[in-house]
């Protein structure tokens, strides 16, 4: 088979070599760390920084089609590789996504709904911003990922807390985005996927919940009435064709009390809501993401089973994988365990998933409560007590 080229291997660049691997391809990682997961599943790795030169020309060597397994790959590597091979989803929308003021003029200008914003470049942009009023979030316009790079200010006095992020006077390189805070009943996402025809398939609404910006949990379908749930699928896939891209795509949305749907921000990758596609759909998203980078057929989107998805943070996974937790956890049936295999614990850091299908939407919601309990609370399964699961 050919050989497919993926910028990043943490776990979604690792789901990509692997879905890769399934249809035939052989696949080349680039990632500075050597630690990174997929290098070890990948046929060749390059193991550079990403402004190498030479790093670049040996990667790219051989190579039929490339794309990057997150968002924050430097964008003028990304061009300078697009001038040698096809990389999908392309460079400039890479450019038009990876920094937050760039997307969401993007989606403002194309009139999709998103939360009220202002640019900040110095402390005195932020302090006029405020009139967009409180609570409101200060994010980096680049860089941020889990919630990394953002403050949420709730009154003038936080306000003057950001003295010490936020220059005096502007620096060329830094800036920043003001948000509203939404006071959303729910946040969804949906994924959407277009090939290089136009063609596209579009996922069922997720429904998510984080954790100090953090994806917690995610259970589909969700709870929606089917107008809403049509009306969120119909935004992924119009900010998909507005930015006329080929690719696996999701789109964060909220839902707000009065029934409107504002677009928080667009992934042009696979994303940590889709990871039930491996376990509770016709055809995963990484294995979509193969397909359009190839120009295959995109394949059936449909849901098999409902499914909830926790989250692995952190030293949760010391809780949970050892002995009898991890029996326990085995036993479920629809529990479906995924690694990562990274190799340094860190709060807050993705190191696997579990999802959970069931017959219906609540009995999987049950077992990943547990699951979820069970992670974080050493107690809450000593080994007689295993009935609670
Ligand atoms: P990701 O890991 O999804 O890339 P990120 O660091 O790019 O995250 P966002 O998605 O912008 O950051 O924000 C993380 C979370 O913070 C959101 O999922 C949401 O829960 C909350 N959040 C962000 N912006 C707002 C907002 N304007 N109003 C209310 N909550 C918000
Ligand atoms: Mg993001
Ligand atoms: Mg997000």
């Amino acid at each position: 088979g050919s050989l497919l080229g993926v910028l990043g291997g943490g776990q979604l660049g690792a789901m990509f070599v692997t879905a890769a691997r399934r249809l035939g391809y052989r696949t080349v990682v680039w990632d500075p760390d050597a630690q990174a997961p997929a290098h070890r599943i990948a046929d060749r790795s390059v193991v550079r920084s990403f402004e190498d030169q030479a790093a670049r020309t040996d990667f790219v060597r051989d190579l039929a089609a490339i794309t990057y397994e997150w968002e924050n790959v430097p964008a003028e590597v990304v061009l300078a590789l697009e001038r040698q091979t096809p990389v999908r989803p392309s460079g400039r929308i890479l450019e038009h996504i990876q920094n937050r003021l760039v997307q969401k003029r993007f989606l403002q200008q194309r009139g999709f709904p998103v939360a009220a914003f202002r640019e900040v470049r110095s402390f005195a942009d932020l302090s006029a911003a405020a009139e967009l009023g409180f609570p409101c979030l200060c994010k980096t316009a680049t860089a941020g990922y889990d919630g990394k790079g953002q403050w949420r200010i709730n009154d003038a006095r936080e306000l003057e807390r950001l003295q010490g992020i936020v220059p005096a006077r502007p620096e060329p390189s830094r800036a920043w985005i003001l948000e509203r805070h939404i006071a959303f009943d729910r946040e969804l996402s949906v994924l959407a996927v277009r090939g290089s025809d136009g063609q596209h398939v579009v996922y069922p609404v997720v429904a998510n919940e984080h954790e100090a910006g953090i994806l917690r949990r995610t259970t589909v379908p969700a709870p929606l009435e089917t107008a809403t749930a049509r009306r969120a699928q119909d935004l992924a896939v119009a900010v998909v064709d507005a930015l006329s891209g080929v690719g696996v795509f999701c789109a964060e949305l909220f839902h707000t009390p009065a029934g409107e749907l504002l677009v928080n921000e667009v992934a042009p990758r696979p994303h940590n809501s889709g990871h039930y596609t491996l376990d509770a759909c016709t055809v995963s998203q990484f294995e979509q993401q193969v397909r359009a980078l190839c120009g295959l057929p995109l394949g059936e989107a449909r849901l098999l089973s409902p499914a909830a998805m926790v989250n692995i943070l952190g030293d949760e996974i010391v809780r949970l994988c050892r002995g009898v937790q991890l029996r326990t956890l085995l036993e479920q049936p629809g529990v479906h365990l995924h690694l990562y295999g990274k190799t340094g614990i860190r709060p807050g850091r993705k190191m696997g998933h579990i999802t959970v299908t069931a017959d219906t939407i609540q009995d999987a919601e049950v077992v990943a409560g547990q699951i979820a309990r069970m992670a974080v609370d050493p107690a809450f399964l000593s080994a007689p007590d295993r009935s609670k699961i």
